[in-house]
């Protein structure tokens, strides 16, 4: 009785149920040839200094479907992750990111920028994931410096103790850590003083009402606050406004990223702003 019960709840008739799975399934089986058919793609969105002056670059992956056109990460990144693609298409991402900081590093003009990557929870915790970042660096003959790592804090708290050897190993070769997200998670202050980390990304939804809300601008002085206080770098995320990019300046936040500067591009587009604020 009991399993003719179950059976019962699992077969409830629901269209909408059986063709959202459906899709799943599908993009999940298009997504494991998306790799090999070269479907992936390095969208750069910069990241400037307050003189507005470039400095970097944060890659953000898309998916240009044979049918679907460019379909966001928040829309795959889940599913990569839940079926383990995450992990071949994290390296793939690393790879990517590493052949392009080799071909700005080959011009006096470019040589300093940085270039970051996302890097998912189960991609962290692969066994391999130091040495997998380790061998990309070797082959693509770049200064590891350039390399920035954002992690967010649900990935750091899921095992502080580990995440602080992974990052400790890597920040030995000169790889910088963010944390990405900063003020949607649970981290203590404990917790944060143990890891190696090179900034604090404030999260876009404190940015995006600091103008007209007081209580994000207080969160947002807090995070500054914070950072400054442990040494630590601040960058602001989703900046759209110059008022909001004053109001951050004003607070001692030097560093932005947003669509008032650049929204994501393909990397010719990105490479021609750099021309243009370079020469
Ligand atoms: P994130 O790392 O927090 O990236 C910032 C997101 O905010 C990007 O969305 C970016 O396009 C968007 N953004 C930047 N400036 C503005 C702005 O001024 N206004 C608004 N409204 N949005 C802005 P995107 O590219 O859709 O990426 C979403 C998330 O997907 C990322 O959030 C990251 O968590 C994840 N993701 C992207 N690429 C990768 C990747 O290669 N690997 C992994 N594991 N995750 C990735
Ligand atoms: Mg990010
Ligand atoms: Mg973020
Ligand atoms: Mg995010």
């Amino acid at each position: 009785k009991a399993k003719q019960a179950g059976r019962n709840t699992v077969c409830i008739y629901d269209p909408g149920m059986q063709a959202e799975i459906a899709t799943q399934v599908m993009l999940e089986s298009q997504l494991r040839e998306a790799i090999v058919m070269q479907q992936l793609r390095l969208y750069y969105q910069v990241q400037v200094d307050h003189t507005g002056r470039p400095f970097g670059a944060e890659a953000l992956i898309r998916w240009q479907h044979p049918q679907h056109g460019l379909i966001s990460p928040s829309q795959f990144i889940p599913i990569a992750e839940a079926s383990g693609l995450i992990v071949e298409m994290g390296k793939w991402v690393i790879d990517q990111a590493c052949a392009q900081i080799a071909a700005w590093q080959t011009d006096p003009k470019t040589s300093e920028l940085s270039l970051s990557v996302n890097i998912s929870a189960r991609q962290f915790r692969q066994s391999n994931f130091i040495s997998m970042v380790k061998s990309c660096i070797q082959r693509h003959h770049i200064n590891p410096n350039a390399l920035r790592l954002e992690l967010t804090e649900s990935v750091l708290l899921e095992n502080v103790d580990d995440a602080v050897h992974i990052m400790t190993q890597l920040s030995q070769l000169g790889i910088q850590f963010s944390l990405d997200d900063f003020g949607t998670g649970y981290s203590s202050l404990q917790y944060l003083k143990k890891l190696p980390l090179y900034q604090l990304k404030i999260d876009r939804s404190f940015v995006n009402d600091i103008v007209t809300d007081s209580h994000d601008r207080t969160i947002v002085r807090t995070i500054i606050a914070m950072a400054q206080s442990m040494y630590l770098g601040v960058i602001a995320e989703g900046v759209e406004t110059e008022a909001q990019m004053e109001l951050l300046l004003n607070n001692g936040c030097r560093r932005y990223q947003g669509y008032l500067f650049g929204k994501p591009m393909p990397i010719d587009t990105f490479n021609q702003l750099l021309k243009n604020s370079f020469g």
